[in-house]
């Protein structure tokens, strides 16, 4: 199969249809029609000459991402969409309401390796990493469903964002681009377990998307009990790399920390994660932990909760709790599962 040409960015398109003897500026109408307006057809770009479009059409034939399934929270407006992808591989994303638009998570890889305790998306393993054009098509896929504008996009579905790099910074490009879909950077948010030397590689990038690393644990022992990627690389790496990040983009660092019932949430752990992230430009979001099925690990009541939270703010850590999401649809961080099968067995279809 030739490869998707939503891969391809405005000035690959442009040699791409030097070779058809066509202008550069056909290739950013085609750009414009692919990522600003979302096309599934090249039927529909109607000012391309339809030579050209025939020509497409059988070189590189469009292949939007398609639904297979589309689940209704029915507390708050979050949508979970199935897509099923060329080779018959399925991917979970997720719409949210957002003040002034949609967020979209999206989905990164099929499955995922790193492992990590608490997480559904690890359970069967890692398929394989997505294409950029695979996660562009989640966006779009979800941004025709609606009339609403898709605003923000965070990187937080199945996989490890940072494993699958060259293509998740296609996609990071290819959804700020302002010949595209003109999704700000700032408001993209890429959440990784921490593979510290991909967090350098990304500070130079010259991105300005919010980093999201994925803590759950005051100290490097703690971290192994719950992310084998502990192993990997120690919190004297991590915290370092990450204050990199801040410098060299200027962008407020953002640290998750799922909490677990007698593992990671106790008093002593709010004061030692407070010393971890003193002096750093860091904003922690708990999340008390989600149910995962295979998994039996208790999330905290509303109280301890409050009281980790005031805790850390007692220490001058600026802390949200994080605000549920469709967790009636297994839509919540943690809950998004490799198989098409499974999820319909869990809502007892
Ligand atoms: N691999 C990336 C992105 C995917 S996970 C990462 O690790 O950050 C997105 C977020 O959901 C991460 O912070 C992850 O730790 C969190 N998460 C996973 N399972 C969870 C669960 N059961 N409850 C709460 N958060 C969970």
């Amino acid at each position: 199969m030739p490869p998707s040409i939503l891969n391809f960015y405005p000035e690959e398109l442009r040699t791409l249809l030097a070779q058809y003897g066509e202008k550069p500026y056909r290739a950013d109408q085609l750009y414009a029609w692919l990522h600003e307006k979302a096309a599934v057809s090249y039927e529909e770009m109607t000012n391309l000459p339809k030579g050209l479009r025939e020509q497409l059409e059988r070189d590189y034939p469009l292949h939007p991402l398609r639904i297979v399934k589309e689940l209704r929270s029915r507390r708050d407006g979050t949508r979970k969409y199935l897509f099923s992808l060329g080779d018959g591989n399925v991917i979970e994303s997720v719409r949210m309401p957002y003040e002034h638009g949609i967020s979209v998570c999206v989905s990164s890889q099929v499955g995922c390796h790193m492992g990590c305790r608490f997480c559904a998306s690890t359970l069967d393993g890692l398929v394989r990493s997505l294409t950029a054009a695979e996660m562009l098509g989640q966006v779009y896929g979800i941004r025709r469903e609606g009339e609403e504008r898709v605003s923000h996009v965070v990187i937080m579905g199945s996989g490890e964002p940072l494993e699958n790099y060259e293509n998740t910074v296609r996609f990071i490009r290819q959804l700020s681009h302002p010949q595209g879909a003109q999704i700000s950077q700032r408001n993209i948010t890429l959440s990784t377990c921490g593979l510290v030397p991909e967090i350098l590689k990304l500070a130079e990038e010259e991105l300005a998307v919010t980093l999201a690393v994925s803590l759950h644990a005051p100290n490097d022992e703690k971290r192994k009990r719950l992310m084998p990627v502990a192993n990997r690389y120690a919190l004297r790496e991590l915290i370092p790399a990450c204050q990199v990040y801040f410098q060299k983009t200027g962008r407020r660092l953002t640290f998750e920390y799922a909490l677990i019932e007698n593992e990671n949430d106790t008093p002593e752990d709010a004061a030692e994660l407070a010393a971890l992230l003193k002096g750093l430009h860091a904003h922690v979001n708990l999340i008390p932990v989600n149910a995962v099925r295979e998994r039996n690990l208790r999330r905290p009541n509303a109280s301890r909760v409050m009281k980790f939270q005031k805790k850390l703010e007692k220490y001058g850590i600026n802390v949200t709790i994080r605000r549920e999401m469709g967790a009636d649809i297994s839509g919540a961080c943690g809950q998004l599962r490799k198989s098409y099968t499974e999820t319909d067995q869990e809502n007892g279809e």
